[in-house]
């Protein structure tokens, strides 16, 4: 029955349910009993969902908390392993001994090809070449900051080729230089 007048609606809908409420309690009894399957699986599905949502808010959560130490625990660890190559190829410069601005230098270049290699990650590169010493000792070597650029004006002069052709090695031909 539909009562214009809400106040006298609701009063009618109260003592409806006030009246019939033994036979609706009776009726969900009923209907729990007989779908408990049912109702377990789906609290189930929803509980799976529930908790998916929550680990991915969770996670979401802890990666933005964590990046900042994250970041630094990262930095911590390339500093160790390009300390670690460093040293393993002597380190000092090959040329001078010396330590100011030392750089891991590729002896026969092809660096960018490397670096692209290890997705421009040069702490995976160091990684790699620390797991594989007999080839960093072959490939790599360590050059100061004033030899790498003397390497470099070197080779934008003459290139890999004219040293290869003429059996020189970069070493050798900055020292001459000098
Ligand atoms: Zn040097």
């Amino acid at each position: 029955m539909a009562y214009k007048d809400k106040q006298k609606q609701k009063e009618y809908s109260a003592l409806w349910h006030q009246k019939n409420r033994a036979r609706i309690l009776s009726r969900l009894k009923n209907y729990r009993e007989n779908n408990k399957e049912k109702i377990k699986a789906y609290r189930e599905s929803l509980d799976k969902e529930e908790v998916a949502r929550y680990q991915k808010k969770y996670h979401k959560e802890w990666k933005e908390k964590s990046r900042g130490r994250l970041n630094a625990y990262r930095r911590k660890w390339e500093r160790s392993v390009r300390e670690e190559l460093r040293l393993l190829l002597g380190g000092v410069c090959i040329i001078c001994k010396g330590s100011d601005g030392l750089h891991i230098d590729h002896v026969f270049g092809g660096g960018k090809a490397e670096a692209e290699r290890f997705g421009k990650q040069f702490r995976n590169m160091w990684s790699y070449y620390l797991k594989h010493p007999s080839e960093a000792k072959e490939k790599l070597q360590i050059l100061c900051r004033k030899h790498n650029h003397e390497k470099e004006n070197v080779l934008r002069e003459l290139g890999y080729l004219y040293l290869k052709e003429n059996g020189l090695t970069i070493e050798e031909l900055i020292l001459a230089r000098q």
